[in-house]
């Protein structure tokens, strides 16, 4: 039922090409050009990007936003989507997405040169917009060192004390992942269950609730990605939760921390495939970079941008060096291991 569309558009477009001609002076001569975003991240976030896009390009930015179902809707419209970019808040969504062959292959030096490749797919079906860092929240009032490392977290010493969301969460998955690759699956096995065992409470809520948590006393740690300590500070009811703890950096002395990307890939079929590009690069130019990444108090993904100043108070990152393309082959094994260990039936499981 779908195939006969194609030909059909073709045919509208003409002629309202054709129409345009027609208007005379005064039409723009990109009035036609567009370009249809599929978004899981927040309006809010994104709309003054493309708004500057468009001021600059005359593009126009089409948007559908979701929470969910947007790779779903992509696979069931197949060839006549009419997606041509897909933005996501995390980066499991575009392993998914590429999984589903919902993707293409982008080949762009300015991305190639503006993105680390170690935050992007070697093959160019998805790219890494902004950072942020999984962090360990700890109690000001209750945890005295000022250093920490995720091996750490397994030792007894911490034991009832640690706060942490479901371990098949999506973050929790990539930060596992990394432990299998730093240190082999036994021993990742090993410090997960070491972890399993300190925990105050069923692993539960979201990253703030960690926090908040740790502001009532229930623990003393809690993991977190550091954006949320962006967004707990402008939420009244928050803010003293996020004012209860400081950011360690877990592993800053060594190996690096663990950091996460949200980002965006080229869709399948896209029929706008150019201005997608042109979008895609548009994004990581420093202008627009500084702003996505201010917008949800996330790291730019470029060196040149600028981070904002809440964002570098928190301290320096070192970033682990892992690519988060081999992290992403090592997602089904981190989920077993969740699994296995009982990880979300809690302590002594
Ligand atoms: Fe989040």
């Amino acid at each position: 039922m779908r195939s006969p569309r194609f030909p059909v558009r073709g045919a509208v477009t003409a002629a309202a090409l054709v129409l345009f001609g027609l208007a005379g002076p005064g039409t723009p001569a990109h009035a036609a050009e567009e370009v249809n975003v599929y978004s899981y991240r927040e309006p809010g976030l994104i709309d003054p990007i493309f708004k500057r896009f468009t001021d600059e390009t005359g593009i126009k930015v089409n948007v559908v936003y979701s929470k969910d179902g947007l790779i779903e809707r992509m696979s069931a419209e197949g060839r006549n989507s009419p997606a041509d970019l897909l933005i996501t808040p995390e980066s499991g969504l575009l392993i998914q997405a590429e999984a589903a062959g919902v993707t293409q292959a982008i080949q762009s030096k300015v991305l190639e040169d503006a993105i680390d490749e170690k935050l992007r797919d070697p093959n160019g079906h998805w790219f890494g917009l902004t950072r942020r860092a999984r962090v360990v929240y700890a109690s000001k009032e209750r945890v005295a060192q000022d250093a920490i490392t995720y091996e750490e977290l397994a030792d007894p010493k911490w034991k009832g004390k640690i706060c942490i969301r479901s371990g098949q969460h999506t973050y929790n998955i990539a930060l596992i992942a990394s432990m299998i690759a730093h240190d082999g699956e036994e021993k990742a096995e090993k410090w997960l269950i070491g972890l399993r065992d300190n925990l105050a409470r069923k692993p539960a809520g979201g990253d703030r609730e960690g926090v908040r948590d740790v502001k009532a006393g229930l623990c003393d740690l809690a993991i977190g990605n550091t954006y949320y300590m962006a967004a707990m500070l402008k939420n009244p009811e928050q803010k003293p939760w996020a004012d209860a703890v400081k950011i360690l950096f877990p592993n800053a002395a060594d190996r690096g921390t663990h950091v996460n990307i949200s980002g965006a890939a080229v869709a399948a079929h896209a029929p706008h495939r150019d201005n997608a590009v042109k979008l895609l690069e548009f994004m990581v130019s420093p202008e627009a970079q500084a702003l996505y990444a201010e917008g949800n108090g996330e790291y730019p993904v470029t060196t040149t941008a600028k981070t904002s100043d809440l964002v570098a108070s928190w301290g320096a990152l070192k970033p682990d060096a892992i690519p988060l393309s081999q992290i992403a082959t090592l997602r089904k094994k981190a989920s077993e291991l969740v699994d296995k260990v009982r990880f979300d039936a809690g302590p002594s499981s």
